[in-house]
């Protein structure tokens, strides 16, 4: 396959990294399009892993032996590394979770459970991933609390009017992806962790697909709350990353209770490790960290800047191309640089499903479903929708062989 491509990445040089995009499916070669799902991990990635299992291997924080000492060493500084990567303080202010959706129920319920009630808002979004409209809703009925969702417009933008009237001095949490999976669409978090201070709310941002393709500063957005997840952004399966300002997770109740997160534990009561140690009980996702520390590494070294520059062109040849096609419905704002990469689409005379079904048929992965945003689909009148999600892998040419394989589904379906 040639390496028609941006100019932002060196991405022939990049694909070197991953070897899985070497594969062939019946002498057809892979085409990795569903980044938005679980991305690709480098050699880097899964060495330190290995490494990590063959050569320091140990339980942490507990063990006075040496490989104790530096299995803990090299977990704690990995939250260290994940912090600086999106501007945090430090490792007080990154808690590592199991993925993003683990990141919300812990603030949910350590939070939510405790301080919200009948009469409180809990304002959310209609292009919430379910990680955080399930979380959220079930939290409202759970304390009485109200849950709204702010509007998406047809050209898929958050309807900033609405937010601000939806705001009030009742609400008490807003919690708003900031990369839609489904639309693409980046929203104004910035502006909204102002509009929720205003009223002394908190705000949770979903970053999920936002930090693998973009720099984020949780500092300049001003979030209470920033979750996200190893798998997308290069690194392993099982980790994904809190951020919290440090003086509310001092201020909230553990979320799950065991060892490793207590500082002194009597029959009648215990009192907490410090930040982040309080809210990572039990044997904590050690390998996992060392992963994910490796990952972030990799992405620095490539420059986050330049990813979102790389993906931006990819974005943009995609709805470039697909506007070739007359009977194709895009969703999400048009404009490639108020959105990440991705796109998602439908066909008029071809399901969803089928197309992903033929396209895997190409060797091209792409994603086929409500991509956990029910309500939205609901709501742009589908029960599912396409999806390719770009990486910094990604070419041109491999558009192309999407492009072609959309053809080929509509040339089968008509
Ligand atoms: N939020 C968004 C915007 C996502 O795209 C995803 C995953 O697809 C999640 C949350 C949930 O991530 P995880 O499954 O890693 O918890």
């Amino acid at each position: 396959m040639g390496l028609q491509q941006s100019d932002a990445l060196d991405v022939a040089r990049i694909r070197e990294d991953f070897p899985i995009l070497q594969r062939e499916f019946d002498g057809e070669q892979l085409v990795y399009l569903d980044n938005g799902a679980t991305s690709q991990t480098p050699d880097r990635v899964v060495d330190v892993i290995a490494d990590y299992y063959r050569h320091s291997n140990a339980n942490v924080h507990r063990g006075i032996h040496q490989l104790s000492q530096e299995a803990s060493k090299a977990y704690e500084e990995a939250h260290d590394t994940v912090a600086e990567f999106v501007g945090a303080e430090g490792r007080e202010e990154m808690v590592f979770t199991k993925n993003t959706t683990e990141a919300e129920n812990l603030v949910a319920y350590a939070w939510g459970l405790n301080e919200l009630g009948p009469g409180d808002e809990i304002v959310l979004t209609e292009m919430e991933h379910h990680a955080s409209l399930v979380t959220w809703q079930q939290i409202g009925k759970r304390t009485g609390a109200d849950v709204k969702y702010v509007p998406v417009t047809d050209e898929g933008y958050l309807d900033m009017d609405a937010a601000a009237e939806m705001i009030t001095d009742d609400t008490e949490m807003v919690s708003v992806v900031h990369v839609s999976n489904t639309l693409g669409t980046v929203n104004p978090v910035s502006d909204l962790a102002d509009l929720a201070h205003d009223h002394d709310a908190y705000i949770f941002v979903d970053g999920a697909q936002a930090v693998p393709n973009r720099p984020v500063d949780v500092k300049d957005i001003d979030a209470d709350f920033y979750a996200f997840s190893a798998h997308k952004m290069a690194g392993p399966t099982g980790i994904g990353g809190l951020y919290g300002k440090q003086e509310i997770l001092e201020e909230m109740e553990p979320f799950q209770y065991g060892g490793g997160m207590i500082r002194k534990v009597e029959f009648e009561d215990s009192t907490w490790h410090d930040l982040p140690w309080k809210f990572e009980p039990g044997t904590p996702l050690i390998a996992q960290g060392v992963g994910f520390a490796e990952a972030v590494e990799y992405l620095e070294d490539i420059g986050m800047t330049a990813i979102q520059r790389h993906e931006e062109t990819l974005t943009e040849y995609a709805l470039d191309r697909m506007a070739e096609f007359d009977d194709i419905e895009i969703y999400g704002p048009m404009d490639p640089t108020d959105r990440g990469g991705l796109v998602s689409f439908n066909l008029d005379s071809v399901h969803a499903h089928d197309l992903a079904s033929i396209m895997n048929d190409h060797a091209v992965a792409i994603r086929a479903g409500d991509h956990c945003t029910q309500p939205l689909h609901d709501k742009l009148g589908v029960a599912a929708s396409a999806r390719a999600s770009f990486y910094l892998y990604n070419t041109m040419d491999e558009i192309d062989a999407l492009i072609d394989a959309i053809d080929s589904a509509r040339e089968l379906f008509a």
